[in-house]
C-alpha cells in the first residue's frame, strides 16, 4: 500500500481567489508525472449539500455519477483531470454533524461528552483519509473552501493541525493562497493582509509551508524575499499566481513557477516534466481559432457565470475541437416575447435553453424554442430546457393549447411533462431528485446515434419531472422522435426533430461530463452545426 500524501489548500484574505482552480492545476501538473492523484473540497457551511441552495447563493451544483450534489469546484477538478468525482469528494459542515450526531444517537461514543475537538474533527480527519486507506492515491489534494480566521473554518484547521502534528511534516502539506493587492495610488504591492493571513492560520497552530499569492501584477524579487522572510516559508515556496485569460492557463503558469516542484520536494517525491501535450494542443485551439460563432444560452440566473459554469466551460472544449471561439450571449428568458423574439434571437448561430425550476422566465423560453425551430437555427435543450421544447412543439405543431409540465400548471388539459412516478410520494426536498448516472439506449439512425457514435451511453440527471409517456406516440408521429429512452423504465431521455437540421433536447445534463480531454460529442456536434449555419448564412448574404 502506498503511504499517501495530503496537500491542504487554505485561503485567505478574501473569497474567490481562485482556490479550486489552483488546487486542480496543481493535480494537473502532478497527474502529469505519472502520480495518482484525487481532489476534495470541504465546505464549512451547515447544509447537507449545495442541492437546496438557490444559484444565486452558490452558483451550480454539480453532480456526480454516484448521484452527489456537490459544489462547483469539483467540475474544476473534473475537467481538469479527466477523472470522475464522487460524494466522498465533497464534504459539508452539515454532513460532519449529521454524521457524528447518528453516531451519538447510535450509542457508539460509549456515554462520552460529544464535542468539535476530538469529535468533530475525528470525523473531518476521517473523511480526508477515506482516499488514502484506499491505497489508490500518491497524493491527496484537500481544498477547504472558505477564508481562515472565519469561525466556520475553525475545526477545519484544527483537523490539519493534528494532520500535520500526527503524521509529520513530509507527509501533509500546507498551501496557504492570499492576495497580494495593489494600492494605484501608492503603486505598490502589498504584502501586509497575507502576513496577517498566515499569522491567523497560526494562531490555530498551523504553518503554511507554501504561499500562492494572487496578484495582479509581477511579484518582484523584493516582494517574493519580504513574503518568505515575513511569513516562515523559503523563497521557492511563494509562488505568485497572476490573472489568466483563461482558467486553462493556470497548470502552465503554476509549472512556471515551479509550485509542482516545491510540493513534490517537500513531500519527498521525484520531480519529472509533466506530459501536458493534449493540454496544451487543446489550449493552442482554444486561443487560435479559425471562425467565431455566437451562441445564446437562454435561462434565468444570466448574470450569474457561475451559475452555468459546466455549461460555459463545455462551450469552450467543443469550440476548440472545432477550432472555434464560441461567444456565449446570455440572455434572460423573462425578458423574451413574441415581439422582441426576432430581434433577440435572429443574429444566433445557436441556440441552448438551459436546465432550471419553476415557472420564472419560461414562457420566454417556449418562443425562444419556437423561433428556432421555425427558422431551423440549430438548437439544443438541456434538461429544463427540453422539457421547453416538448412544450413548444405540444403547442405550437399538435395545437394542444396550454399543454405545460405539472411543474408550472398542476391544471394544464395536457400534461406533456409531468411529474415522474417515483417523485409522487417524496416530500424532502434535499437529494431527492433523480439523480446521478443513469443508462440511456440510443436508437440507430438518429441525429443522437451519429452524435455518440454508440447505442449505449451514460449521463448524469438532476430532475422530478419527465416526458409523460401517454403523448408520446402523437408527439412522434408529428416528427418529434424519441432518439434515447431509458432501458429499464422507458423514459425519455433524447429528443429531436426530424424535420430540421439540428435540434436536440436532453433531459439529462451532458455538460457535467465534459473534460478538457473528453469533451462531451452533444457540444462538439451542437457547435459543428452552429458552424456550419453561420458559413452558410454568410455565403447566402454574400450571394444576394
Ligand atoms: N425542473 C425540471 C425538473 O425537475 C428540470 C430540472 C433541470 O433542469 N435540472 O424536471
Amino acid at each position: 500500500m502506498p503511504n499517501t500524501k495530503y496537500v491542504f489548500v487554505t485561503g485567505g484574505v478574501s473569497s474567490s481567489l481562485g482556490k479550486g482552480i489552483v488546487a486542480a492545476s496543481l493535480a494537473k501538473l502532478l497527474q502529469a508525472q505519472g502520480y495518482k492523484i484525487t481532489i476534495q473540497k470541504l465546505d464549512p457551511y451547515i447544509n447537507i449539500d449545495p442541492g437546496t441552495l438557490n444559484p444565486y447563493e452558490h452558483g451550480e451544483c454539480f453532480v456526480t455519477d454516484d448521484g452527489a450534489e456537490t459544489d462547483l469546484d469539483l467540475g474544476h477538478y473534473e475537467r481538469f483531470l479527466n477523472v470522475s468525482t464522487s460524494q466522498a469528494n465533497n464534504v459539508t459542515t452539515g454532513r460532519i454533524y449529521q454524521s457524528v450526531i447518528d453516531k451519538e444517537r447510535r450509542g457508539e461514543f460509549l456515554g462520552k461528552t460529544v464535542q468539535v475537538i476530538p469529535h468533530i474533527t475525528n470525523e473531518i480527519k476521517e473523511r480526508v483519509q477515506i482516499f488514502g486507506k484506499t491505497g489508490e492515491y500518491d497524493i491527496v489534494i484537500t481544498e477547504i473552501g472558505g477564508t481562515v480566521g472565519d469561525i466556520e473554518s475553525l475545526p477545519y484547521v484544527e483537523a490539519v493541525r493534528q494532520m500535520k502534528w500526527e503524521m509529520g511534516p513530509e507527509n501533509v502539506l500546507v498551501i496557504h493562497l492570499t492576495l497580494i493587492p495593489y494600492l494605484a495610488a501608492a503603486r505598490e504591492l502589498k504584502t501586509k493582509p497575507t502576513q496577517h493571513s498566515v499569522k491567523t492560520l497560526m494562531e490555530s497552530g498551523v504553518q503554511a509551508d507554501v504561499l500562492v499569492c494572487r496578484t495582479e501584477h509581477d511579484l518582484s524579487e523584493k516582494i517574493r524575499i519580504k513574503l518568505a522572510r515575513f511569513c516562515n516559508v523559503s523563497q521557492e515556496a511563494v509562488i505568485q499566481s497572476i490573472d489568466a485569460s483563461t482558467i486553462y492557463d493556470v497548470p502552465n503558469l503554476m509549472l512556471n513557477e515551479g509550485l509542482d516542484k516545491v510540493v513534490l520536494k517537500k513531500l519527498g517525491f521525484q520531480w519529472h516534466e509533466p506530459q501536458l501535450d493534449q493540454w496544451n494542443d487543446f489550449l493552442d485551439r482554444h486561443k487560435n481559432p479559425l471562425n467565431t460563432i455566437k451562441i445564446g444560452l437562454i435561462g434565468k440566473y444570466v448574470e450569474l457565470q457561475d451559475s452555468y459554469k459546466s455549461i460555459l466551460e463545455a462551450f469552450i472544449h467543443a469550440g476548440a475541437v472545432n477550432s472555434t471561439r464560441v461567444e456565449v450571449e446570455c440572455i434572460h428568458s423573462e425578458t423574451l416575447a413574441s415581439k422582441n423574439i426576432e430581434s433577440l434571437l435572429s443574429h444566433l448561430h445557436g441556440v441552448v435553453v438551459a436546465p432550471g425550476f419553476g415557472e420564472r422566465g419560461i414562457e420566454g423560453k417556449i418562443e425562444a424554442v419556437k423561433f428556432v425551430r421555425e427558422n431551423k437555427i440549430p438548437f439544443f435543450g438541456i434538461c429544463l430546457g427540453m422539457q421547453m421544447a416538448v412544450i413548444e412543439f405540444a403547442r405550437n405543431v399538435l395545437y394542444l393549447t396550454d399543454a405545460n409540465s405539472t411543474e408550472m400548471d398542476e391544471n394544464t388539459p395536457h400534461p406533456v411533462i409531468s411529474l415522474m412516478e417515483s417523485q409522487k410520494r417524496i416530500v424532502d426536498k434535499g437529494g431527492t431528485m433523480r439523480l446521478g448516472a443513469w443508462d440511456c439506449d440510443i436508437q440507430q439512425g438518429t441525429l443522437a446515434f451519429e452524435t455518440y457514435g454508440k447505442t449505449s451511453i451514460k449521463e448524469r440527471h438532476r430532475h422530478r419531472y419527465e416526458f409523460n409517456d401517454q403523448y408520446r406516440k402523437l408527439i412522434n408521429d408529428a416528427g418529434m422522435i424519441a432518439s434515447g429512452t431509458n432501458p429499464e423504465t422507458g423514459l425519455v431521455e433524447i429528443i429531436e426533430l426530424k424535420d430540421h437540421p439540428w435540434f436536440v433536447g436532453v433531459q439529462y445534463h451532458p455538460e457535467y461530463k465534459s473534460t478538457v480531454a473528453n469533451p462531451h460529442p452533444l457540444f462538439v456536434n451542437f457547435i459543428k452545426a452552429a458552424l456550419h449555419y453561420a458559413l452558410v448564412k454568410k455565403n447566402t448574404k454574400v450571394l444576394n
